[in-house]
């Protein structure tokens, strides 16, 4: 079982450039805030695998590649919900470049993979987390949990008071002729 490793520092694997390696490594992303709930990542220690090249600029080109999943409350119902998606991630660093090519993940040569899988986690997933693709949610009559409660679950809509004082008028028969 590879170690748990959170940050990596890059110099230390002393690849000459445009030499490439592949890492399998453990991580702990950090538990995710969508819509202003918390989602847990399962599991919590994700095997991952990591790409990494010295290209001849002295810069790093970065591949990080897991499955994982987030674990919280339905965005429709609230029950509990797994979603669990593929990440597949890129990063370059390339020093004194353009600034699009400087990784935020990467700060005097030691890599967050941490922070990193967190971000490409949150952006892998989609964009509501869901107990299953059709959940039909809350019923916003009485906030009844509409997959349990099922299709017939319905209330009467609400009297039209002008209805009402119709049907207080009675109704009299015909006149006979
Ligand atoms: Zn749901
Ligand atoms: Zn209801």
């Amino acid at each position: 079982m590879p170690l748990r490793t959170d940050t990596l520092a890059l110099p230390g694997l002393q690849l000459s450039p445009g030499e490439g390696r592949r890492l399998d490594l453990i991580t702990a992303p950090a538990p995710l805030e969508l819509g202003g709930e918390r989602y847990r990542v399962v599991p919590q220690l994700v095997p991952i695998g990591l790409e990494l090249s010295l290209t001849t600029g002295s810069g790093y080109a970065l591949r990080v590649r897991f499955s994982a999943g987030v674990e919280g409350p339905c965005m429709r119902c609230l029950e509990a919900a797994v979603v669990t998606v593929d990440v597949d991630a890129r990063e370059v660093s390339q020093p004194g470049g353009v600034e699009e090519l400087d990784s935020p993940y990467l700060a005097d040569g030691v890599l967050d993979i941490s922070a990193w899988s967190h971000d490409a986690l949150a952006l892998a997933l989609p964009a509501t987390v869901l107990c299953r693709p059709d959940c039909a949610g809350l019923c916003p009559e009485c906030g009844a949990n509409l997959n349990a409660a099922g299709a017939e679950h319905h209330h009467e809509p609400p009297r039209d008071p002008r209805l009402q004082a119709l049907s207080e008028i009675v109704v009299k028969p015909p006149l006979d002729r």
